[in-house]
């Protein structure tokens, strides 16, 4: 594993401390493991406090009592199920018509894993032909109006998903990843038909057609998401990828600089300066910190934390 780089420590050192009693500040930060999971890497921190243990875990950033959670790994199954816990909730949220953009070729796909699970004759498994038909319909349908798209000579028919699959493969991939693609698309599609045509269709063939989908769902959704989040940011002298941003406070000066820093060669750009009181212009920072604690670690050990007095009691 990587050596933890000083402003790396720093900034898991500054969390805990952000979140932490005065009498219990963060000593020794070790990186204990780092973990790359649904395409986000969770790195896990053993942080030493006065009186206290935690792991801190990244992406997004949250802190967990060892008491809690003894092994490290535990921890970390819990982040990860609480962010998706929390992204689900988020997700329930959203007015219904985005809801159905977003995840109708996953809702659809969902239907046919629903009808595998339940099939048991040759039509159960055409079935699951046309479920994972109807999900790469609605996959081709998912992007026909997004800008970068760009102007057509001939639009395909709505429902044409080998057409729009092309073209999406045309827009969002080069060289061998938009042959690739496009054999995707044209296979996948072949198969899915097939399958539905097959009055002897076995468990096997609908697997098959199961996975094929499935992959070239997942692989659309990654060359769109490469497409809006853009290549990954390098270090201009090595060409690292362990560029951060940095925070260092500044007490002097009432404010704090921000500057690109390289965890690999230690390049660092120039720090640029923000007052505290430019920063918390227009927010309720008062309001907030007179408040109850209600963050998640607040939550956690409620009732023991009597000997710290709340802001509201
Ligand atoms: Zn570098």
């Amino acid at each position: 594993m990587a050596d933890l780089a000083e402003h790396e420590e720093r900034a898991i050192r500054d969390y805990v401390n952000g979140q932490a009693p005065p009498d219990d500040q963060a000593g020794l930060v070790q990186r204990v493991r780092g973990q790359r999971i649904l395409g986000r890497t969770h790195d896990v921190f053993d942080v030493h406090c006065a009186k206290t243990r935690w792991w801190v875990i990244t992406d997004p950033m949250n802190l967990y009592l060892q008491t809690d959670f003894p092994e490290a790994e535990q921890a970390l199954i819990f982040h990860i199920g609480l962010g998706a816990f929390l992204a689900e909730r988020s997700r329930a949220e959203l007015p219904v018509e985005d809801e159905d953009h977003v995840t109708a070729p996953w809702r659809r796909y969902r239907d046919a894993l629903d009808v595998m699970n339940e099939a048991g004759e040759a039509e159960d498994f055409q079935s699951v032909g046309i479920k994972c038909r109807d999900a790469l319909i609605a996959l081709g349908k998912l992007y026909q109006s997004a800008d970068w798209i760009g102007e057509l000579p001939e639009s395909p028919k709505v429902a044409d998903f080998k057409g729009w699959g092309a073209i999406y493969a045309e827009r969002l991939a080069k060289d061998r990843v938009r042959n690739y693609v496009k054999a995707l698309v044209e296979k996948t599609w072949d198969l899915t038909v097939a399958l539905q045509h097959n009055s002897n269709a076995t468990p096997y063939d609908a697997d098959l057609v199961l996975e094929a989908t499935g992959h070239l769902i997942s692989t659309l959704g990654r060359l769109v998401r490469r497409h809006t989040d853009g290549e990954p940011e390098r270090c201009p002298r090595c060409e690292s990828y362990r560029i951060d941003e940095d925070v260092e406070h500044d007490d002097e000066r009432q404010g704090f600089d921000v500057s690109m820093v390289c965890a690999a060669c230690g390049w660092r750009s120039e720090r640029e300066f923000t007052s505290w009181s430019e920063h918390f212009e227009g927010t309720q920072l008062l309001e907030y910190l007179a408040g109850p604690g209600t963050g998640i670690s607040d939550r956690l050990h409620r009732g023991e934390s009597e000997e710290m007095p709340r802001a509201s009691d």
